[in-house]
């Protein structure tokens, strides 16, 4: 299942406050160094001066200050007139909808932009899937068809792997074995690729190296400030900032997570037994971990990159305390337990990655 933390702020139809420069290349890296470049070309190009750059160049300038009317030379009139042209070809058009974060959020700024909204997306990072595959469900990505987000033949596109049957069990509970529940490992850089060349196709901006610096929201518009200085005026703006969005740690409160999902994991070469998978397992009962008591949980399915290749996860939940256990001292147990847990020895196996994260959780209140 794609999972991320979601945020809208809805605001009422607007008649427009600052400009969103829609019209400008569709993926933006940094406006201002363009612009610098464009005055510095025309300077350079202009083959005969003219009389003002002669009388201007004549004169000795000294002491120019910051101020309005204080600087006396031909270059600060040049800086000034690109001032002036950038106000001048400035668009007026307005956002419906701001996206911001774009490895899930290039799917809903689709959707919305196969509705006929005009949807812009803000990315801090160049918007790219990771190398590790996704799992995932046809059913799921059938929904993404559905959008109009996908076509069917995309999905033979982007799964790099399917499996069956796929294994839930609890340890002294024993197991449950179902079919077609996750059992797709798809390529997030494919299917990022497609996603992202759609909605370029449908008129979509993509604001790329750019982060949320600030949202201002007023009566008739929310007012996005990027941290490389560009603005957007948008009607909705979409936080799909991930776990650590600056929005959900606004809204709540810098609070620490009731609850906090620890996985580690690797994805290797060398398993003879790959073809089925795990969604969830636990062998063991609760254990120590330094000062922590946890519980282990496993999923393991193949992966696309080789007929041995196997990813595997080790997760549990915990508390967020001082105790409790770091990344690395879990990874230091998955290292012995993971082979037990998959009947290999480490020594047949080529660990390709090494794959962490932490997932908080809040309870609503
Ligand atoms: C080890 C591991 C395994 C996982 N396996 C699976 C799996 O098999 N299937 C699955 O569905 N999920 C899996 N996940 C969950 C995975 O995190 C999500 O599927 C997905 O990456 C969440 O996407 P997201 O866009 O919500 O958040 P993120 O992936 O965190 O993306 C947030 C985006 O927002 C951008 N951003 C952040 N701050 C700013 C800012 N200020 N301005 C602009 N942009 C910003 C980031 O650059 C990023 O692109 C796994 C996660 C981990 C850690």
């Amino acid at each position: 299942m794609l999972s991320g933390a979601t945020v809208m702020v809805s605001l009422r139809p607007f008649n427009g406050v600052s400009p969103c420069p829609s019209k400008h290349p569709l993926v933006h890296r940094n406006r201002q160094t363009a612009l610098r470049g464009t005055i510095y070309m025309s300077a350079q190009t202009q083959a005969v001066p003219s009389r003002t750059q002669r009388i201007m160049e004549s004169i000795s300038v000294s002491g120019e200050v910051g101020g309005a009317g204080g600087a006396y030379s031909y270059n600060a009139l040049k800086r000034l007139d690109g001032i002036w042209s950038s106000i001048c070809s400035t668009q007026t058009d307005k956002c419906d909808v701001v996206v911001c974060g774009g490895t899930l959020g290039i799917f809903i700024a689709t959707a919305l932009i196969a509705k006929g909204l005009k949807v812009c997306i803000v990315e801090r990072n160049i918007l790219k899937g990771r190398e590790q595959e996704w799992n995932i469900s046809r059913k799921e990505l059938m929904e993404l068809v559905e959008a109009g987000i996908l076509d069917e033949d995309d999905i033979e596109e982007v799964t790099a792997m399917s499996f069956n049957p796929n294994r839930c069990g609890f340890e002294n509970k024993g197991e449950i074995w179902v079919e077609d529940i996750l059992n797709l490992g798809v390529s997030p850089v494919k299917l990022i690729e497609i996603v992202k060349k759609r909605f370029v196709s449908f008129g979509g901006v993509i604001f790329e190296g750019c982060s949320v610096s600030s949202i201002s929201i007023y009566e008739d518009a929310a007012i996005l400030q990027l941290a490389e200085g560009n603005i957007l005026s948008s009607r909705l703006i979409i936080d799909a900032m991930g776990n650590f969005s600056p929005v959900v740690k606004q809204i709540r409160g810098g609070r620490k997570p009731d609850g906090v999902c620890l996985v580690v994991g690797s994805c290797a070469r060398g398993f003879k037994e790959n073809s089925t998978s795990d969604v969830i397992y636990s062998s063991s009962s609760v254990k120590k971990v330094g000062n922590a008591e946890v519980q282990y949980f496993w999923e393991a399915f193949p992966a696309g990159s080789g007929p041995l290749d196997r990813t595997t996860y080790m997760f549990t939940y915990v508390n967020p305390q001082p105790t409790s256990p770091k990344l690395e001292e879990l990874l230091e147990d998955y290292w012995d337990l993971m082979p037990k847990y998959q009947g290999v020895s480490m020594d047949s196996l080529e660990i390709l990655r090494v794959i962490y994260g932490i997932f908080p959780t809040y309870r609503d209140r």
